[in-house]
């Protein structure tokens, strides 16, 4: 017998692979899961329905080009449809574009901290990683565009940011897409854009129009409450899109899924009063948390971000123990996600209650 184990890339003994946020620890009376910043609430009828017409066919493969629902996009945000591309939510439509740009000696941009699949993704892709830090934990556009080399193929920017909550506004935005060059991409990743209110953001899909090199990552797990059925969509020109098709694995968006989000969009007038009580609840959350003596970064997400530093994983704990699973991004801070009204309640009473605020 060989002593001898297969031999994998090195680049995979320098990470452990993508950690999801914690179910919540089972022995406290109630638990809440705010780790992960889905939708506290469950499935529409309307989609539940469809599912359960569509769970009747799964024995067949399904739509590859995902017609219907690539219309369904198309016709909602007023694109061609050759300009929407599909994937196993945006994550994995990012995981397509690095496969479309990773090559030896590609540097990739993004923000740091910003959502943590980037790294991951970039090193596995083959390209090398450029983090910009955050400045007041927002994007540093002006120093992101200094950083740019004739290497450097792809940017993202997170608007708003996970895990921060900030945003970049339209004026700076576009003072940034001007400054980088055409044959670099700049993927505007809008998983939270349903949650802003802030009128100075800018929309990504009015800013791709006549740019070339930008496209816009959208998904359905987050507002649209779709998270465990995967589907995410890319608006981008013709050939970005066909770069995500290209890199897309065969059938990669499931046949629920694709009936899932065509339901959702049909439905998004009922998705939007629960995405405005969220809002709501974002905004007292926060109030509230300042009122306390918290540090909070202002948020146009459905989550807030504690800037706890070395106590990170401490204050983690101690929601832990209160049955609140949050997620920690030691050393920098905890993200937490707004959720219904009771959960963000015992959330609320646990900061009170923990002794060393900042
Ligand atoms: C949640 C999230 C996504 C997408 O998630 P999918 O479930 O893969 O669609 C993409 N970008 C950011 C910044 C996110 O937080």
């Amino acid at each position: 017998m060989s002593e001898q184990s297969p031999r994998f890339r090195q680049v995979l003994d320098q990470f452990a692979g993508y950690k999801p946020g914690k179910a919540p620890v089972a022995a406290a009376s109630r638990t809440f899961k705010l780790s992960s910043n889905e939708s506290p609430y469950g499935p529409l009828p309307s989609v539940q329905a469809v599912l359960a017409d569509a769970a009747a066919q799964i024995h067949l493969y399904p739509d590859n080009t995902a017609a219907a629902l690539t219309t369904a996009i198309a016709d909602r945000f007023g694109v061609p449809a050759g300009h929407v591309a599909l994937g196993c939510g945006s994550v994995g439509i990012a995981q397509q574009l690095l496969e479309a740009v990773g090559e030896p000696g590609a540097e990739v941009m993004y923000a740091w901290r910003s959502f943590e699949a980037y790294p991951y993704l970039t090193q596995l892709a083959n390209a090398e990683a450029v983090e910009v830090p955050l400045t007041d934990h927002a994007h540093d556009l002006a120093a992101m565009a200094a950083a740019i080399t004739d290497r450097t193929r792809l940017i993202f920017v997170c608007n708003p940011n996970n895990p921060t909550g900030t945003v970049v506004r339209q004026a700076e935005l576009e003072a940034f897409l001007d400054a980088v060059p055409g044959d670099c991409l700049v993927v505007l990743d809008e998983a939270y854009v349903q949650y802003i209110r802030d009128p100075q953001v800018p929309d990504g899909i009015a800013l791709y129009r006549d740019r070339q090199n930008v496209a816009v990552l959208r998904t359905f797990s987050k507002a649209y409450g779709l998270a465990g059925l995967r589907a995410g969509f890319l608006i981008g020109h013709e050939p970005v899109a066909e770069a995500v098709r290209k890199t897309m694995l065969p059938f990669t968006v499931n046949s629920l899924a694709q009936v899932a989000a065509v339901a959702s969009l049909a439905a998004e007038d009922e998705l939007m009063e629960r995405v405005d009580l969220v809002v709501k609840e974002r905004d007292r959350v926060r109030s509230e948390l300042l009122a306390q003596g918290w540090t909070v970064p202002p948020t146009e997400a459905n989550f807030v971000w504690l800037p706890l530093g070395d106590r990170s994983a401490e204050f983690a704990g101690a929601c832990d123990q209160a049955g609140l699973s949050i997620r920690p991004y030691p050393p920098d801070g905890v993200r937490v996600t707004i959720a219904g009204p009771e959960a963000n309640d015992a959330f609320l009473s646990t900061a009170r209650s923990y002794p060393h605020r900042q």
